[in-house]
């Protein structure tokens, strides 16, 4: 089981045109990027959700179905440049999306993860988030249909609009 594992978190050829377009372009932070396009773009920019200070993101890249990025607004590369106020915002914001991804895609368990620092052709080093990856024992070599962008894009907006409401009815339940 360990090794499939290891082999699924590996094998993401996927993620290959987002590390070279990295890799092209230099760093641009693609977070602040779609804060500033505005809610209105969130569904093309698969924004799940806005709070007044963070922000979750579907990862277009995603390492399993259902993966996503929490950050907060404020563009800053780890969690000690956060504020009480950001950090009490971002924590109720981390747990909102937990809860909304166990009940909605039932997963056997959950990685969370922050990489702080410079990270080889993650490219986001400079705007701190969380990774919450939802995780399957048996359907675990997650591989997008065929590289069918299109079919790809569909899943996950249909993802990102059942998540938004998800954690928009949970989020007002926690204190
Ligand atoms: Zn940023």
């Amino acid at each position: 089981m360990e090794q499939t594992h290891i082999k699924s978190i590996l094998f993401t050829p996927w993620r290959l045109p987002y590390i070279r377009a990295g890799l092209r372009h230099g760093i641009s932070c693609f977070i602040c990027q779609y804060l500033r396009e505005g809610p209105e773009k969130d569904d093309e920019n698969l924004v799940v959700y806005r709070t007044e200070r963070s922000v979750v993101i579907m990862n277009r890249y995603p390492y399993s179905r259902g993966h996503v990025l929490i950050a907060p607004k404020k563009h800053v590369p780890s969690i000690v440049d956060l504020d009480e106020a950001d950090l009490e915002d971002y924590a109720k914001t981390i747990k909102a999306t937990l809860i909304a991804v166990k009940r909605l895609l039932k997963p056997d368990y959950v990685n969370v993860g922050i990489n702080i620092g410079r990270v080889a052709g993650a490219g986001l080093e400079e705007h701190l988030h969380v990774h919450v990856i939802p995780r399957w024992y048996e359907a675990d070599n997650y591989v997008p249909d065929k590289f069918d962008e299109e079919k790809i894009f569909e899943d996950m907006l249909n993802i990102c609009r059942s998540l938004r409401k998800e954690i928009d009815s949970i989020i007002k339940t926690i204190s």
